[in-house]
């Protein structure tokens, strides 16, 4: 019961496990696994530093700060999951090819017609050949 009771006040206004602590161990699980097979005490350090880093989160008290780095961590993934949805999307278009443009490197969408086309990049006003073969 006192023991309980000490835990309790122990944890009380700590930050907890959140997105980014699920994402730390998870990293941390599969760096600790890779280094049975590479055994590399540099991965084993980075590894206890992670694992560190992830319990030094659960046990803070600066909450507004930890909601911070998840919030951000997580914005960055979001842009990898943006990126996927993207190509997605694209891959998906019967309709429409998508090419670089080889002077400023400007994404243009262009219609799926087969054969050799001049086509001009309407942000950098360059001519450039597109091959579209099927
Ligand atoms: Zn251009």
């Amino acid at each position: 019961m006192d023991f309980r009771y000490r835990l309790m006040r122990f944890l009380s206004g700590r930050y907890g496990a959140d997105r980014l602590f699920f994402v730390i161990f998870a990293v941390s699980a599969v760096l600790s696994v890779a280094n049975i097979f590479i055994r590399s005490i540099i991965l084993q350090c980075v590894v206890y530093a992670l694992m560190l880093y992830a319990i030094f989160r659960v046990f803070s008290r600066n909450t507004a700060q930890r909601s911070r780095e998840d919030a951000w961590v997580f914005e960055k993934l979001g842009f990898i999951k943006r990126k996927k949805e993207l190509h997605e999307r694209r891959k998906n278009d019967k309709c429409h090819i998508y090419k670089k443009c080889p002077s400023c490197k400007a994404i243009l969408r262009l219609p799926r017609r087969i054969g050799v086309h001049k086509t001009v990049c309407p942000k950098c006003g360059k001519e450039f050949t597109v091959r579209v073969r099927k």
